[in-house]
C-alpha cells in the first residue's frame, strides 16, 4: 500500500517512511488508499490483537507489528483493555485516558516511538531521532512518558513557563529516562511553539548525530493507532449484547486537532458500521461552523476554554479528510492555500454534501461544560473532565436511533479546580489540595501517575529565553554525543 501526500500524487512513499518523516516534503499529509478490510474478523479479539491487525493494515511495510504493539502497551496502561467501556445511563463512555499519564494522547504516542525506532531499523537510519516539541501541557507529559529510554532516540520538550497549570508541569518535571529533556521558556505558549518552529526551519548541522522529528498529531504513525479503539468499542458493546452485530453505532468526539474524529472516519471507511460521527468544539467553533457551512474560517477570536485541549484555529488532520471525500489533490491543495493565504476556504458543493451525510456537529461554552459535569455526577454518578464533558453536552441536541458512544479524552483529576468547582466545591487552594479534596468529595480514585506528584523528585529545573531555545538544543545534542 503506498501513501501519497494530500497535495499531490506525485510524491509517494511507504508507510514506515510516512512515520518517520511525518509531513511530505510539500506540506501536505500523508495519506493512503483504504482497501477492503475484514472488519468481522477483528472482532472478539483482545485489544493487542486487535491492534497488530489494524496497525498491519494501515502500515504494511512496518515489520514486527506483534512485538512492537507488546513493548508499546503492555503492562503500561490502568487495564489490558487498554480502552474500557463505560455504561452511564443510556450512553456509553469509552475511555481514553487509561494510559501512563491519565490523557488519550498515551494511546497514540505509547505506539508512535515504537513505530519510528523500527521504520528507522527497516531504513537503516544510523543517526539518532530526536523528537522536539512544544507543550501546553497535554501533549509533552504523554511524549515524554511514549519515548522514554526507547533506544536510538531523544526527547526535549519545552513549555511555556506562564502557561502549564500546576500539575501539568509536575508531570513533566518529575519526568525520568536517560534520553529526556525537559525545559520551560519564559512566555506563552506561541513563543514556545513559534521557538521550536524556528529550530526545525534552521535544522542541526550535519554530522550531529541526530534527525529532528516532531512528535505531532499529522503523523500517520499517531493517527494509526487511535482508529483501534473504534473498533474496540464497538466489539465490547457486541459482546455485552448491547447491539447485534452490524447495527450501527453513534460516537461523539470532543475534537482539537481532528485526529481523534478522523480516526472514527477511518474505521467507518474499513467498514465498522458507524453511524454519525459528532463533532463537538467548545467556544472556538470553527468547525462547528465548517461542517454546517462549507467555510472553514480562521479569522476569529482566539478564546481560552475550560477544555485547552480543544483551544484550536486550525484542525491540521482536517485536511486528510478533505483528500478522502475529493480524492483530487490539486483541490485540497487549492483549499489549503487559500487558508495560508487569506484564512479560509470554501469546500465545493459535493464536499459539502458528503460530510452531512457522514457528520453532525455542535459547540459549547464553559457554563455549558461545568453544568454538564455536575448533571452528570448528580444523576448518573460518573465523573468526567472538561474535554468530555463538552462531548456529552454537545450529544444532547442530538437525535438517534443508535446507541451513542462519548469518547472521554482525559481523567477529571487532570482539570481537578474546574471539575471540583462545577460539582459546587470551593477552590482557590493549591492544584494539589484541590485533587485530594475532589478524591475525598468523589470517592473516584486519583489515577496512579497523579498520585503524590508534588513529592517527586523534580528532575529538569532550567528555565530560558525564547531566544537560546536553539542554542540549547545544540547544547543538549552535543552532550548527547560525548
Ligand atoms: C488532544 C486532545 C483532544 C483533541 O483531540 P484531537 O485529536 O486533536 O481532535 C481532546 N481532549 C483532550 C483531553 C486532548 O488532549
Amino acid at each position: 500500500m503506498k501513501y501519497q501526500s494530500t497535495r499531490s500524487s506525485q510524491i509517494t512513499t511507504s508507510s514506515a517512511r510516512a512515520v518517520l518523516q511525518g509531513l511530505a516534503p510539500d506540506g501536505g499529509l500523508y495519506i493512503s488508499a483504504l482497501p477492503t478490510f475484514d472488519w468481522e474478523a477483528v472482532l472478539g479479539l483482545d485489544t493487542l490483537s486487535m491492534a497488530e491487525r489494524i496497525l498491519s493494515y494501515l502500515l504494511p511495510d512496518v515489520e514486527n507489528m506483534p512485538q512492537l504493539v507488546q513493548r508499546a502497551y503492555r503492562n503500561r496502561f490502568e487495564t489490558e483493555e487498554l480502552t474500557p467501556v463505560v455504561p452511564v445511563g443510556d450512553r456509553f463512555v469509552l475511555e481514553l485516558f487509561r494510559g501512563p499519564t491519565s490523557a488519550f494522547k498515551d494511546v497514540a504516542l505509547s505506539m508512535l516511538p515504537q513505530l519510528i525506532t523500527q521504520a528507522k531499523a527497516q531504513e537503516q537510519m544510523e543517526e539518532e531521532i530526536l523528537i522536539l516539541t512544544a507543550t501546553s501541557g497535554d501533549t509533552g507529559k504523554a511524549a515524554l512518558a511514549g519515548f522514554r529510554d526507547v533506544p536510538g532516540t531523544k526527547i526535549i520538550v519545552f513549555y511555556p513557563a506562564e502557561g502549564v497549570s500546576a500539575v501539568q508541569k509536575a508531570q513533566m518535571v518529575t519526568q525520568e529516562g536517560s534520553n529526556v529533556c525537559v525545559c520551560a521558556v519564559r512566555g506563552n505558549f506561541d513563543d514556545t511553539q513559534s521557538g521550536v518552529k524556528a529550530i526545525f526551519s534552521a535544522g542541526v548541522p550535519e554530522g550531529c548525530g541526530v534527525r529532528l522529528s516532531s512528535a505531532n498529531s499529522i503523523n500517520i504513525g499517531r493517527l494509526a493507532p487511535q482508529v483501534v479503539y473504534y473498533f474496540k468499542a464497538y466489539s465490547d458493546l457486541l459482546s455485552r449484547g448491547r447491539i447485534w452485530k452490524g447495527e450501527k453505532v453513534d460516537f461523539v468526539v470532543p475534537t482539537g486537532n481532528f485526529g481523534d474524529i478522523l480516526a472514527g472516519y477511518y474505521a467507518k471507511r474499513m467498514g465498522l458500521p458507524v453511524g454519525t460521527l459528532i463533532c463537538a468544539s467548545n467556544r472556538n467553533d470553527v468547525l462547528t461552523d465548517f461542517l454546517r457551512t462549507g467555510c472553514y474560517d480562521r479569522r476569529r477570536p482566539f478564546h481560552k476554554t475550560l477544555s485547552p485541549s480543544m483551544d484550536i484555529l486550525v484542525s491540521s488532520n482536517l485536511e486528510r479528510l478533505l483528500y478522502l471525500l475529493c480524492e483530487d489533490c490539486e483541490e485540497v491543495a487549492a483549499y489549503m492555500e487559500q487558508l495560508k493565504t487569506e484564512g479560509f476556504y470554501q469546500v465545493s458543493d459535493t464536499i459539502l454534501k458528503k460530510l452531512h451525510e457522514e457528520f453532525a456537529w455542535g459547540c459549547c461554552d464553559d457554563v455549558q461544560t461545568k453544568e454538564t459535569i455536575g448533571k452528570v455526577w448528580k444523576e448518573q454518578g460518573y465523573l468526567m473532565d472538561t474535554h468530555t464533558a463538552v462531548a456529552w453536552r454537545v450529544a444532547e441536541g442530538f437525535e438517534t436511533e443508535h446507541p451513542l458512544v462519548v469518547l472521554s479524552t482525559a481523567s477529571p483529576y487532570k482539570f481537578p479546580a474546574a471539575v471540583l468547582s462545577a460539582l459546587g466545591g470551593g477552590v482557590g487552594e493549591d492544584e494539589f489540595a484541590v485533587m485530594n479534596r475532589l478524591n475525598a468529595v468523589t470517592g473516584v480514585p486519583i489515577p496512579l501517575g497523579l498520585r503524590g506528584l508534588e513529592q517527586k523528585p523534580v528532575l529538569h529545573t532550567q528555565v530560558i529565553d525564547r531566544e537560546d531555545m536553539q542554542s540549547f538544543v545544540l547544547e543538549k545534542v552535543a552532550v548527547w554525543k560525548e
